[in-house]
């Protein structure tokens, strides 16, 4: 590949990761990510569809993308959501496709997900006690996300990944549960810390439950966590991976934290975002946007949609600055913008 031509930004990081959101629709409401009520849904028309993914995929790939999620809003909710995977499974040179879902629709996708050639999912579950479940989420639907898990799991998803975001004065009892069902289990827990990406600009720095706390707290109900090495002696996490992994010390179980905003990973950071209405964004908290839909739709060829891209990247910022009095939380909430 040319290395002119792969998406490297100002401080070296090459970007091979691309995050597609294929909607900003939803069928619960975290109370992190969407308004309660009365949210504003984009009109079909302003989505991308398939073939408009699939090119931007094509282009992204001479670029040096190899790796996908597929993400929203619900992915789930997205109508024959399995032809676009199975349409981008197909591409030359994607080496991995990823989904993140909310689990409420697995029930009836698992299956064709497999089949169409997924292969790495993780489902989010912010409470294993139901009522609490309730109280993130704002919906009923918990016993759906536990059904959608067993589907996922007799499908052949393995090891299942499930997804925690936890909150102060929310969820810190829930964190033990969570570690017997990874030591019980085939599954891997990995703990999400509350970033300021809610749609009622309601977060705050004293709810974010830190991955420090919630290794402490493990640790005090099962003893010491070790890293997990990867094979040389790294840390299993390969310094891009967000998620630091770790192991019970009687090698029973595995979780992940992710510090997002306690130890931001911003220098390893491989990746940048398509949202649903065709806006690329090289950062979650990004304050700019380029938006290639009116270029695939205005005839634009492709060497200009790729030159899009590298500028966007070339923009990128060196962090986020959660954790500096600079900061300002964009204007898009997490579900506009693809998690
Ligand atoms: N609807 C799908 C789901 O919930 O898995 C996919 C989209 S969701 C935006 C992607 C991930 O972002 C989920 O694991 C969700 O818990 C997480 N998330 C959403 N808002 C967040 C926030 N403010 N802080 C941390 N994680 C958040
Ligand atoms: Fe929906 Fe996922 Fe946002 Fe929850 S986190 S409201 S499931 S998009």
């Amino acid at each position: 590949m040319d290395q002119q031509r792969r998406l490297v930004d100002r401080f070296g990081r090459v970007h091979n990761n691309l995050r597609i959101s294929v909607t900003d629709r939803c069928n619960i409401r975290c109370f992190y990510c969407m308004p309660a009520e009365d949210v504003q849904f984009l009109p079909k028309q302003q989505l991308l569809t398939f073939e408009e993914i699939e090119r931007v995929v094509r282009i992204g790939v001479t670029l040096g993308i190899d790796r996908l999620r597929l993400t929203g809003g619900e992915p789930l909710v997205r109508r024959d959501l399995p032809l676009l995977v199975s349409a981008l499974s197909q591409i030359p040179g994607i080496a991995d496709i990823g989904l993140t879902t909310n689990g409420m629709l697995l029930s009836e996708l698992a299956q064709p997900l497999r089949q169409a050639g997924l292969r790495r999912l993780n489902i989010s579950l912010d409470a294993l006690d139901p009522e609490v479940f309730r109280r993130v989420t704002r919906r009923d639907g918990y016993e759906q996300v536990l059904a959608g898990i067993e589907a996922a799991r007799k499908a052949g998803f393995s090891p299942i990944k499930l997804n925690a975001v936890s909150v102060r004065g929310l969820t810190e009892d829930q964190i033990e549960p969570f570690g017997h069902l990874a030591r019980d289990t085939d599954t891997v827990v990995r703990f999400i810390e509350f970033m300021p990406l809610d749609a009622d600009s309601q977060w705050q720095r004293d709810r974010v439950l830190t991955a420090a706390e919630i290794l402490q707290r493990l640790e005090h109900a099962f003893g010491p966590l070790r890293p997990v090495a990867a094979e040389g002696g790294q840390v299993a996490s390969d310094g891009k991976a967000p998620a630091e992994d770790y192991e019970f010390v009687d090698g029973r179980g595995r979780i992940g934290l992710i510090a997002s905003v306690s130890q931001p990973f911003c220098a390893s950071c491989n990746r940048f975002r398509v949202t649903a209405d065709g806006r690329l964004r090289n950062c979650l908290f990004s304050h700019e946007e380029t938006d290639i839909r009116e270029l695939l739709r205005g005839g634009a060829e492709d060497a200009v949609i790729a030159q899009a891209m590298l500028d966007c990247i070339a923009a990128k910022g060196e962090g986020h600055e959660i954790n500096t009095s600079r900061f300002l939380q964009p204007l898009r909430p997490m579900y506009a913008i693809g998690g």
